[in-house]
């Protein structure tokens, strides 16, 4: 199948060609390289051998979207295009709001008008908020986002939702909601891109593994969990990618009696606390981090965590790569890219 991937040059996009490309797919990347850098097509051509097809260009940009869909016969689409900087949409909301659902929209509205048949979406676990219990299921409610960032991921849902039951069986969706996505593929030639001071904790962890900043800060030891500091699931990007694949074979598959918008939590399902985390990457590499505890991070939940249930009973997919893998991973590719 041709598969278009927005937002395919970036940390998650550019691992699923790679995936989708071992899968049998053909990907077809769509990127304006916004936040992401041309780089990323050699280390795709290193892995795969040849340069993925792509189209530099803007996704709300309607005139550009339709080139590409009239080019292209595009079987399913994979919709990663999006800005993600929490803090950033806070200053910025209009920014956030165009681009997210202004690319959403856009996209969504050639596939229809192109009779694609499969989409799937970025979602995020963020869509839950503090939840009332752990682990994190599909059913558990939607919280009122405290961003504009996690706003445009449940409106994405929503758009996504609403347009699929339209299509009348024209068209098949999956909003997949990711929990922390971490890691790099094994060859290190790709890998997240972080531009200036990263905001999450991996990426700042092997910076100060590799001298580039000072100390890590573990905002707050004072949270309900074992070791005082908060819980997260930690997903390799390789495992993530490919449940996109898992995903769109459901979506390509010929089974009627499923819905045609489905919700998937793609996590471990296994939480990890920061304490731990840094205690593990400073095993597996032997290199130390110096940290430091510092206050609470305003915003953050004390713990998330996926229930993993659905996806492995619906899609046949569940998360392989242990931790110890994502962080040496993530550690041998902040060494080439500080080289
Ligand atoms: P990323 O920034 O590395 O990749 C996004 C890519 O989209 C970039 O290459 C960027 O240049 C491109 N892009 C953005 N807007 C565009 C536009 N209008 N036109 C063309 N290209 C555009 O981010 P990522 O971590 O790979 O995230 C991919 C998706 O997953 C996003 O939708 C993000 O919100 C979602 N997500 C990410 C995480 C995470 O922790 N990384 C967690 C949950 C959900
Ligand atoms: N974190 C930290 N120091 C950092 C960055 C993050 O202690 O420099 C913690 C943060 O408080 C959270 C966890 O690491 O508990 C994961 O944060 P990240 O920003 O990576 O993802 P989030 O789950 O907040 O989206």
């Amino acid at each position: 199948m041709n598969i278009l991937v927005t937002g395919g040059a970036g940390y998650i996009g550019s691992h699923t060609v790679v995936e989708l490309t071992k899968a049998g797919h053909v990907p077809i990347i769509l990127d304006d390289f916004r936040n992401s850098r041309e780089s990323v097509l050699d280390g795709l051509e290193t892995i795969l051998g040849s340069r993925p097809k792509t189209y530099v260009g803007d996704c709300t940009d309607a005139d550009f979207v339709e080139t590409v869909f009239l080019a292209e016969q595009i079987d399913g689409v994979i919709h990663f295009a999006a800005l993600k900087a929490v803090g950033e949409s806070i200053e910025k909301p209009l920014l956030y709001y165009r681009n997210n659902i202004g690319s959403l929209v856009t996209v969504l509205d050639a596939t229809l008008r192109h009779g694609v048949k499969a989409f799937v979406f970025s979602s995020s676990a963020t869509v839950y908020g503090e939840p009332d219990s752990l682990p994190i299921k599909e059913t558990d409610p939607r919280k009122p986002a405290t961003s504009p960032y996690g706003n445009t991921k449940q409106i994405g849902e929503d758009i996504l939702r609403d347009t699929t039951l339209a299509s009348a069986g024209s068209l098949r969706s999956i909003a997949l909601r990711y929990f922390n996505p971490i890691g790099a593929h094994e060859s290190g030639t790709i890998g997240e891109l972080p531009l200036g001071i990263p905001n999450n904790l991996v990426p700042y962890l092997t910076q100060t593994a590799a001298g580039l900043r000072e100390r890590l800060t573990i905002f707050g030891d004072d949270y309900e969990t074992a070791d005082g500091t908060c819980i997260r699931d930690y997903i390799h990007v390789v495992d993530l990618a490919r449940a996109h694949i898992a995903a769109l074979d459901h979506l390509f598959s010929s089974e009627t009696d499923q819905p045609a918008y489905d919700v998937y939590n793609v996590g471990t399902g296994h939480g990890t606390s920061v304490a731990e985390l840094v205690e593990t990457f400073e095993r597996e590499t032997g290199v130390k981090v110096p940290h430091a505890i510092g206050p609470r991070r305003h915003g953050d939940i004390s713990s998330c965590y996926a229930n993993a249930d659905k996806i492995r009973r619906t899609l046949g997919w569940s998360a392989e790569i242990p931790l110890s893998q994502a962080l040496t991973d993530s550690w041998r590719w902040q060494q080439n890219i500080t080289a």
